[in-house]
Protein backbone atom coordinates (compact mmCIF):
# COMPACT_ATOMS: atom_id res chain seq x y z
CA UNK A 1 0.00 0.00 0.00
CA UNK A 2 0.95 3.47 -0.87
CA UNK A 3 1.76 5.39 2.10
CA UNK A 4 1.78 9.28 2.20
CA UNK A 5 4.67 11.41 3.21
CA UNK A 6 4.37 15.05 2.16
CA UNK A 7 7.96 15.71 3.21
CA UNK A 8 8.93 13.09 0.90
CA UNK A 9 6.15 13.68 -1.75
CA UNK A 10 7.51 17.43 -1.80
CA UNK A 11 11.14 16.04 -2.48
CA UNK A 12 10.27 13.75 -5.07
CA UNK A 13 8.18 16.57 -6.80
CA UNK A 14 11.37 18.63 -6.97
CA UNK A 15 13.19 15.77 -8.05
CA UNK A 16 11.22 14.74 -10.88
CA UNK A 17 11.20 18.32 -12.30
CA UNK A 18 14.66 18.59 -12.25
CA UNK A 19 14.70 15.38 -13.83
CA UNK A 20 12.59 16.88 -16.87
CA UNK A 21 15.00 20.05 -17.00
CA UNK A 22 17.70 17.96 -17.32
CA UNK A 23 16.67 16.03 -20.54
CA UNK A 24 15.01 19.28 -21.68
CA UNK A 25 16.66 22.44 -20.65
CA UNK A 26 20.35 21.97 -21.65
CA UNK A 27 19.52 24.19 -24.72
CA UNK A 28 17.20 26.31 -24.00
CA UNK A 29 16.88 30.48 -23.23
CA UNK A 30 16.08 31.64 -19.69
CA UNK A 31 12.69 33.07 -21.03
CA UNK A 32 11.45 29.56 -21.80
CA UNK A 33 12.42 28.38 -18.89
CA UNK A 34 10.58 30.77 -16.82
CA UNK A 35 7.93 29.71 -18.68
CA UNK A 36 8.21 26.18 -17.77
CA UNK A 37 8.46 27.03 -14.53
CA UNK A 38 5.16 28.88 -14.55
CA UNK A 39 3.18 26.02 -16.12
CA UNK A 40 4.73 24.25 -13.49
CA UNK A 41 3.55 25.99 -10.45
CA UNK A 42 0.32 26.33 -12.55
CA UNK A 43 0.00 22.12 -12.87
CA UNK A 44 1.46 21.61 -8.78
CA UNK A 45 -1.61 24.16 -7.89
CA UNK A 46 -4.13 22.80 -9.69
CA UNK A 47 -3.95 19.36 -9.19
CA UNK A 48 -2.51 19.61 -5.26
CA UNK A 49 -5.38 17.61 -3.98
CA UNK A 50 -5.55 14.85 -6.66
CA UNK A 51 -3.58 11.31 -6.61
CA UNK A 52 -3.38 8.79 -8.87
CA UNK A 53 -4.93 5.11 -8.71
CA UNK A 54 -1.42 4.41 -7.26
CA UNK A 55 -2.19 6.74 -4.25
CA UNK A 56 0.43 8.99 -5.31
CA UNK A 57 0.09 12.69 -5.94
CA UNK A 58 -1.16 13.07 -9.67
CA UNK A 59 1.37 16.04 -10.24
CA UNK A 60 3.76 13.05 -11.17
CA UNK A 61 1.84 11.95 -14.20
CA UNK A 62 1.86 15.64 -15.88
CA UNK A 63 5.92 15.79 -14.61
CA UNK A 64 6.93 12.38 -16.32
CA UNK A 65 4.47 12.90 -19.58
CA UNK A 66 6.49 16.34 -19.88
CA UNK A 67 9.77 14.02 -19.78
CA UNK A 68 9.01 11.45 -22.25
CA UNK A 69 7.91 14.64 -24.53
CA UNK A 70 11.07 16.09 -24.00
CA UNK A 71 13.23 13.35 -23.83
CA UNK A 72 12.43 10.03 -25.83
CA UNK A 73 10.34 12.55 -28.63
CA UNK A 74 12.67 15.39 -28.87
CA UNK A 75 9.83 18.04 -28.21
CA UNK A 76 10.68 21.43 -27.18
CA UNK A 77 9.38 24.82 -24.66
CA UNK A 78 5.68 24.84 -26.05
CA UNK A 79 5.03 20.57 -25.98
CA UNK A 80 6.92 20.46 -22.73
CA UNK A 81 3.94 23.45 -20.95
CA UNK A 82 1.66 21.67 -22.87
CA UNK A 83 2.50 18.21 -21.00
CA UNK A 84 2.78 20.07 -17.54
CA UNK A 85 -0.74 21.25 -18.07
CA UNK A 86 -2.78 18.57 -20.07
CA UNK A 87 -4.45 17.50 -17.88
CA UNK A 88 -5.45 20.74 -15.97
CA UNK A 89 -8.53 21.88 -17.78
CA UNK A 90 -10.11 18.28 -17.66
CA UNK A 91 -9.31 17.66 -13.90
CA UNK A 92 -9.37 20.98 -11.94
CA UNK A 93 -10.85 24.20 -11.97
CA UNK A 94 -8.43 26.04 -14.23
CA UNK A 95 -10.13 27.05 -17.56
CA UNK A 96 -9.26 27.64 -21.37
CA UNK A 97 -9.23 30.88 -20.26
CA UNK A 98 -7.05 31.05 -17.71
CA UNK A 99 -4.23 28.90 -19.93
CA UNK A 100 -4.87 31.42 -22.71
CA UNK A 101 -4.26 34.79 -20.71
CA UNK A 102 -1.30 32.81 -18.85
CA UNK A 103 0.55 31.07 -22.11
CA UNK A 104 -1.06 32.44 -25.12
CA UNK A 105 -3.33 31.01 -27.88
CA UNK A 106 -1.33 28.03 -29.45
CA UNK A 107 -0.87 26.58 -25.84
CA UNK A 108 -4.36 26.88 -25.69
CA UNK A 109 -5.04 25.28 -28.84
CA UNK A 110 -3.06 22.26 -28.27
CA UNK A 111 -4.63 21.38 -24.50
CA UNK A 112 -7.90 22.24 -26.23
CA UNK A 113 -7.41 19.47 -28.49
CA UNK A 114 -5.80 17.22 -25.62
CA UNK A 115 -9.18 17.98 -23.72
CA UNK A 116 -11.15 16.95 -26.33
CA UNK A 117 -9.14 13.74 -26.61
CA UNK A 118 -9.63 13.00 -23.10
CA UNK A 119 -13.26 13.35 -23.44
CA UNK A 120 -14.05 10.94 -26.42
CA UNK A 121 -12.19 8.20 -24.55
CA UNK A 122 -13.99 8.70 -20.99
CA UNK A 123 -16.94 9.12 -21.95
CA UNK A 124 -17.55 7.08 -25.50
CA UNK A 125 -21.13 7.33 -26.57
CA UNK A 126 -21.53 3.68 -26.97
CA UNK A 127 -23.68 3.80 -30.62
CA UNK A 128 -20.95 6.26 -32.01
CA UNK A 129 -17.96 5.00 -31.74
CA UNK A 130 -16.90 5.00 -35.76
CA UNK A 131 -18.05 8.45 -35.21
CA UNK A 132 -15.67 8.98 -32.30
CA UNK A 133 -12.35 7.77 -33.79
CA UNK A 134 -13.13 10.23 -36.63
CA UNK A 135 -13.69 13.52 -34.19
CA UNK A 136 -10.26 12.02 -32.66
CA UNK A 137 -8.30 11.91 -35.44
CA UNK A 138 -9.98 15.59 -36.44
CA UNK A 139 -8.90 16.95 -33.54
CA UNK A 140 -5.18 15.52 -33.27
CA UNK A 141 -4.80 17.33 -36.98
CA UNK A 142 -5.50 20.28 -35.78
CA UNK A 143 -1.86 20.39 -34.58
CA UNK A 144 0.31 17.38 -34.84
CA UNK A 145 1.45 18.41 -31.02
CA UNK A 146 -1.13 17.51 -29.84
CA UNK A 147 -1.30 13.62 -31.12
CA UNK A 148 2.65 13.54 -30.07
CA UNK A 149 1.89 14.60 -26.42
CA UNK A 150 -0.81 12.38 -26.29
CA UNK A 151 1.29 9.69 -27.32
CA UNK A 152 3.44 10.63 -24.20
CA UNK A 153 0.40 10.49 -21.65
CA UNK A 154 -1.04 6.79 -22.98
CA UNK A 155 3.11 5.49 -22.72
CA UNK A 156 3.22 7.01 -19.41
CA UNK A 157 -0.84 5.93 -18.47
CA UNK A 158 0.86 2.41 -19.95
CA UNK A 159 3.86 2.18 -17.83
CA UNK A 160 1.76 3.09 -14.66
CA UNK A 161 -1.10 1.04 -15.66
CA UNK A 162 -0.61 -1.77 -12.86
CA UNK A 163 -2.11 0.36 -10.75
CA UNK A 164 -5.95 0.68 -12.97
CA UNK A 165 -8.54 -1.73 -12.22
CA UNK A 166 -8.63 -5.07 -14.43
CA UNK A 167 -11.44 -3.77 -16.70
CA UNK A 168 -9.51 -0.17 -17.15
CA UNK A 169 -6.73 -2.03 -17.79
CA UNK A 170 -7.76 -3.90 -20.65
CA UNK A 171 -9.81 -0.93 -22.45
CA UNK A 172 -6.49 0.82 -21.99
CA UNK A 173 -4.28 -2.28 -23.59
CA UNK A 174 -6.62 -2.58 -26.81
CA UNK A 175 -6.89 0.73 -27.23
CA UNK A 176 -3.36 0.86 -27.09
CA UNK A 177 -2.53 -1.44 -29.35
CA UNK A 178 -5.50 -1.19 -31.91
CA UNK A 179 -4.22 2.95 -32.28
CA UNK A 180 -1.47 4.07 -30.37
CA UNK A 181 1.13 1.53 -31.29
CA UNK A 182 -0.18 2.05 -35.24
CA UNK A 183 0.36 5.53 -34.78
CA UNK A 184 3.72 6.07 -33.05
CA UNK A 185 4.96 3.47 -36.16
CA UNK A 186 3.51 5.75 -38.50
CA UNK A 187 5.27 9.03 -36.82
CA UNK A 188 8.58 6.94 -36.97
CA UNK A 189 9.00 6.36 -32.97
CA UNK A 190 10.29 2.97 -33.40
CA UNK A 191 11.40 2.54 -29.21
CA UNK A 192 7.76 4.17 -28.16
CA UNK A 193 5.93 2.19 -30.93
CA UNK A 194 7.84 -1.41 -29.38
CA UNK A 195 7.20 -0.44 -25.70
CA UNK A 196 3.57 0.04 -26.18
CA UNK A 197 3.04 -3.18 -27.82
CA UNK A 198 5.17 -4.84 -25.42
CA UNK A 199 2.91 -3.30 -22.51
CA UNK A 200 -0.07 -3.67 -23.96
CA UNK A 201 0.55 -7.48 -24.83
CA UNK A 202 1.47 -7.59 -21.18
CA UNK A 203 -1.74 -6.94 -19.68
CA UNK A 204 -3.81 -8.37 -22.62
CA UNK A 205 -2.51 -11.33 -22.98
CA UNK A 206 -0.31 -12.05 -19.45
CA UNK A 207 0.24 -15.65 -20.01
CA UNK A 208 2.02 -15.45 -23.51
CA UNK A 209 3.82 -12.49 -22.06
CA UNK A 210 4.92 -14.12 -19.31
CA UNK A 211 5.91 -17.19 -20.80
CA UNK A 212 7.60 -15.79 -23.68
CA UNK A 213 9.73 -12.87 -21.65
CA UNK A 214 10.93 -16.25 -19.82
CA UNK A 215 12.10 -18.04 -22.60
CA UNK A 216 14.26 -15.11 -23.48
CA UNK A 217 15.51 -14.66 -20.54
CA UNK A 218 16.41 -18.33 -20.16
CA UNK A 219 18.08 -18.25 -23.79
CA UNK A 220 20.14 -14.87 -22.92
CA UNK A 221 23.01 -16.82 -21.71
CA UNK A 222 22.81 -18.65 -24.38
CA UNK A 223 22.58 -16.22 -26.82
CA UNK A 224 25.26 -13.99 -25.25
CA UNK A 225 27.97 -16.67 -25.71
CA UNK A 226 26.96 -17.24 -29.13
CA UNK A 227 27.34 -13.69 -30.38
CA UNK A 228 30.13 -12.41 -28.34
CA UNK A 229 31.99 -15.54 -29.74
CA UNK A 230 30.94 -14.16 -32.95
CA UNK A 231 31.61 -10.59 -33.10
CA UNK A 232 35.29 -10.89 -31.59
CA UNK A 233 36.98 -10.76 -34.82
CA UNK A 234 34.77 -7.90 -35.83
CA UNK A 235 35.49 -5.78 -32.85
CA UNK A 236 39.13 -6.80 -33.24
CA UNK A 237 39.60 -5.81 -36.67
CA UNK A 238 37.34 -2.62 -36.53
CA UNK A 239 39.28 -1.23 -33.60
CA UNK A 240 42.74 -2.46 -35.26
CA UNK A 241 41.65 0.15 -37.91
CA UNK A 242 40.94 2.59 -35.66
CA UNK A 243 37.09 2.74 -36.44
CA UNK A 244 34.92 4.67 -33.11
CA UNK A 245 31.92 1.86 -32.64
CA UNK A 246 29.69 -0.19 -30.96
CA UNK A 247 28.30 -3.15 -31.25
CA UNK A 248 24.81 -4.02 -29.96
CA UNK A 249 22.85 -7.38 -29.58
CA UNK A 250 19.78 -6.80 -30.79
CA UNK A 251 17.45 -8.91 -28.96
CA UNK A 252 13.59 -8.95 -30.24
CA UNK A 253 10.47 -7.13 -28.67
CA UNK A 254 8.08 -10.10 -26.90
CA UNK A 255 5.62 -8.63 -29.13
CA UNK A 256 7.44 -8.99 -32.14
CA UNK A 257 7.93 -12.61 -31.55
CA UNK A 258 4.37 -13.51 -30.53
CA UNK A 259 3.55 -11.62 -33.83
CA UNK A 260 5.74 -13.77 -35.41
CA UNK A 261 5.04 -17.28 -33.95
CA UNK A 262 1.24 -16.59 -34.98
CA UNK A 263 2.05 -15.25 -38.55
CA UNK A 264 4.31 -17.94 -39.75
CA UNK A 265 3.16 -20.91 -36.82
CA UNK A 266 6.36 -21.49 -35.87
CA UNK A 267 7.24 -22.24 -32.00
CA UNK A 268 9.51 -19.70 -29.95
CA UNK A 269 12.74 -21.93 -30.46
CA UNK A 270 12.61 -21.16 -34.36
CA UNK A 271 12.60 -17.94 -34.09
CA UNK A 272 15.13 -17.91 -31.92
CA UNK A 273 17.37 -19.52 -33.98
CA UNK A 274 17.56 -16.13 -35.96
CA UNK A 275 20.40 -13.81 -34.44
CA UNK A 276 21.03 -10.24 -34.70
CA UNK A 277 23.19 -7.99 -34.38
CA UNK A 278 23.70 -4.17 -34.78
CA UNK A 279 27.33 -2.01 -35.40
CA UNK A 280 26.69 1.20 -34.80
CA UNK A 281 29.65 3.52 -36.11
CA UNK A 282 30.17 7.27 -35.39
CA UNK A 283 31.52 8.72 -38.24
CA UNK A 284 31.05 12.09 -40.14
CA UNK A 285 27.86 12.64 -42.39
CA UNK A 286 30.17 13.00 -45.49
CA UNK A 287 31.99 9.77 -44.97
CA UNK A 288 28.95 7.17 -43.84
CA UNK A 289 28.50 5.62 -46.46
CA UNK A 290 32.29 4.62 -47.45
CA UNK A 291 32.70 3.75 -43.77
CA UNK A 292 29.41 1.53 -43.80
CA UNK A 293 30.63 -0.35 -46.69
CA UNK A 294 33.86 -0.51 -44.87
CA UNK A 295 32.43 -2.62 -41.87
CA UNK A 296 30.77 -4.68 -44.01
CA UNK A 297 33.85 -5.44 -45.93
CA UNK A 298 35.18 -6.38 -42.68
CA UNK A 299 32.47 -8.36 -41.49
CA UNK A 300 32.64 -10.47 -45.08
CA UNK A 301 36.35 -11.05 -44.29
CA UNK A 302 35.29 -13.74 -41.21
CA UNK A 303 31.69 -14.83 -42.55
CA UNK A 304 30.42 -15.44 -46.11
CA UNK A 305 27.41 -13.31 -46.72
CA UNK A 306 24.57 -14.93 -48.46
CA UNK A 307 23.97 -12.96 -51.78
CA UNK A 308 20.47 -12.41 -51.61
CA UNK A 309 20.12 -10.66 -47.83
CA UNK A 310 22.01 -7.92 -48.55
CA UNK A 311 20.29 -4.91 -48.39
CA UNK A 312 21.27 -1.08 -49.45
CA UNK A 313 19.02 1.38 -47.45
CA UNK A 314 22.21 3.84 -47.78
CA UNK A 315 21.73 4.68 -51.12
CA UNK A 316 18.39 4.25 -51.39
CA UNK A 317 16.40 4.91 -47.83
CA UNK A 318 13.29 3.10 -47.17
CA UNK A 319 10.21 5.41 -47.71
CA UNK A 320 9.72 5.98 -44.07
CA UNK A 321 13.42 7.33 -44.31
CA UNK A 322 15.15 4.56 -42.87
CA UNK A 323 18.80 4.57 -43.50
CA UNK A 324 21.28 1.13 -43.11
CA UNK A 325 23.15 -1.52 -44.29
CA UNK A 326 21.56 -4.98 -43.80
CA UNK A 327 23.48 -8.51 -44.90
CA UNK A 328 23.17 -12.00 -43.26
CA UNK A 329 25.67 -13.87 -43.08
CA UNK A 330 26.82 -17.75 -41.77
CA UNK A 331 28.44 -18.01 -38.55
CA UNK A 332 31.34 -20.94 -37.53
CA UNK A 333 28.38 -23.14 -36.51
CA UNK A 334 26.22 -22.82 -39.20
CA UNK A 335 23.75 -20.49 -37.86
CA UNK A 336 22.93 -17.36 -39.92
CA UNK A 337 23.37 -13.90 -38.19
CA UNK A 338 22.23 -10.29 -39.65
CA UNK A 339 24.08 -7.80 -39.28
CA UNK A 340 22.51 -4.39 -39.50
CA UNK A 341 25.59 -1.46 -39.91
CA UNK A 342 24.19 2.23 -38.83
CA UNK A 343 25.78 5.24 -38.35
CA UNK A 344 24.79 7.23 -34.88
CA UNK A 345 23.01 9.36 -37.09
CA UNK A 346 20.84 6.46 -38.74
CA UNK A 347 20.29 5.01 -35.46
CA UNK A 348 19.44 7.49 -33.65
CA UNK A 349 16.82 8.83 -36.69
CA UNK A 350 15.41 4.93 -37.11
CA UNK A 351 15.00 5.00 -32.89
CA UNK A 352 13.43 8.40 -32.15
CA UNK A 353 11.98 9.27 -35.59
CA UNK A 354 12.37 13.00 -37.23
CA UNK A 355 12.93 14.44 -33.73
CA UNK A 356 16.45 13.35 -33.82
CA UNK A 357 16.81 14.97 -37.14
CA UNK A 358 17.18 18.44 -36.40
CA UNK A 359 21.17 17.88 -34.10
CA UNK A 360 22.33 16.67 -37.25
CA UNK A 361 21.81 20.11 -39.34
CA UNK A 362 24.05 22.49 -38.95
CA UNK A 363 23.12 26.15 -38.16
CA UNK A 364 19.52 25.01 -37.18
CA UNK A 365 18.24 25.65 -33.64
CA UNK A 366 16.46 23.15 -32.10
CA UNK A 367 13.06 24.73 -32.95
CA UNK A 368 13.71 25.29 -36.06
CA UNK A 369 14.80 21.61 -36.95
CA UNK A 370 11.37 20.70 -35.03
CA UNK A 371 9.07 22.97 -36.79
CA UNK A 372 10.73 21.22 -40.21
CA UNK A 373 9.97 17.01 -38.49
CA UNK A 374 6.10 18.77 -37.49
CA UNK A 375 5.84 19.90 -40.98
CA UNK A 376 6.78 17.42 -42.23
CA UNK A 377 4.40 15.17 -40.19
CA UNK A 378 1.44 17.05 -41.32
CA UNK A 379 2.22 16.60 -44.96
CA UNK A 380 2.26 13.50 -44.60
CA UNK A 381 -0.89 13.11 -42.72
CA UNK A 382 -2.61 15.25 -44.90
CA UNK A 383 -1.35 14.45 -48.17
CA UNK A 384 -0.78 16.79 -51.04
CA UNK A 385 -4.19 18.18 -52.11
CA UNK A 386 -6.31 15.44 -50.35
CA UNK A 387 -9.29 17.25 -48.34
CA UNK A 388 -9.57 16.79 -44.23
CA UNK A 389 -11.75 14.12 -44.52
CA UNK A 390 -10.29 11.91 -47.49
CA UNK A 391 -7.46 12.09 -45.00
CA UNK A 392 -8.84 10.81 -42.52
CA UNK A 393 -10.38 7.96 -44.54
CA UNK A 394 -6.85 7.36 -45.82
CA UNK A 395 -5.34 7.41 -42.31
CA UNK A 396 -7.83 5.17 -41.09
CA UNK A 397 -7.77 2.26 -43.79
CA UNK A 398 -4.36 2.40 -43.64
CA UNK A 399 -3.68 2.22 -39.79
CA UNK A 400 -6.04 -0.65 -39.77
CA UNK A 401 -5.08 -2.89 -43.18
CA UNK A 402 -4.43 -5.77 -40.78
CA UNK A 403 -7.44 -5.20 -38.95
CA UNK A 404 -11.34 -6.10 -40.15
CA UNK A 405 -14.27 -4.15 -38.27
CA UNK A 406 -17.10 -6.31 -36.48
CA UNK A 407 -20.38 -5.21 -35.44
CA UNK A 408 -21.38 -6.12 -31.84
CA UNK A 409 -24.81 -7.54 -30.80
CA UNK A 410 -25.61 -4.25 -29.92
CA UNK A 411 -24.15 -2.16 -32.86
CA UNK A 412 -20.53 -0.83 -31.54
CA UNK A 413 -18.00 -1.26 -33.80
CA UNK A 414 -15.14 -2.87 -33.16
CA UNK A 415 -11.46 -3.14 -34.58
CA UNK A 416 -9.87 -6.12 -34.66
CA UNK A 417 -6.71 -8.02 -36.14
CA UNK A 418 -7.75 -10.28 -39.17
CA UNK A 419 -7.27 -13.42 -37.66
CA UNK A 420 -9.56 -12.61 -34.80
CA UNK A 421 -11.38 -15.67 -33.13
CA UNK A 422 -14.81 -15.93 -31.95
CA UNK A 423 -12.86 -16.04 -28.36
CA UNK A 424 -10.80 -12.74 -29.05
CA UNK A 425 -13.77 -11.22 -30.20
CA UNK A 426 -15.62 -11.94 -26.63
CA UNK A 427 -13.05 -11.22 -25.08
CA UNK A 428 -12.53 -7.71 -26.22
CA UNK A 429 -16.31 -7.06 -25.75
CA UNK A 430 -16.42 -8.20 -21.90
CA UNK A 431 -13.83 -6.21 -21.11
CA UNK A 432 -15.63 -3.08 -21.82
CA UNK A 433 -18.18 -4.28 -19.21
CA UNK A 434 -17.27 -2.97 -15.85
CA UNK A 435 -17.18 -5.57 -13.19
MN1 LIG B 1 -2.87 12.41 -18.70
Amino acid sequence: MYNPDPEKEKREILNRYRNLLRVWATREKPVNKKLVRKAFNLAVDAHKDMRRKSGEPYIYHPLDVAKIAAGEIGLGTTSVICALLHDVVEDSEYTLKDIRSLFGDTVTRIIDGLTKIEEIFEHPASSAQAENFKKMLLTMSVDVRVILIKLADRLHNMRTLDAMPENKQLKIASETLYLFAPLAHRLGLHAIKCELEDLSLKFLEPEVFNTISRKLEESRPERKRFINKFIYPIKKDLAGKGMDFRILDREKSVFSIWEKMQSKEIPFEDIFDLFAIRIIIDVPVEKEKEQCWRVYSVITDYYRPNQKRLRDWISLPKANGYEALHTTVMSRIGKWVEVQIRTKRMDEIAEKGYAAHWKYKDGIDHETGLDEWLNKIREMLHGEDSDALDFLDDFKLNLFSDEIFVYTPKGDLKIMPVDTTVLDFAYNIHSQVPR
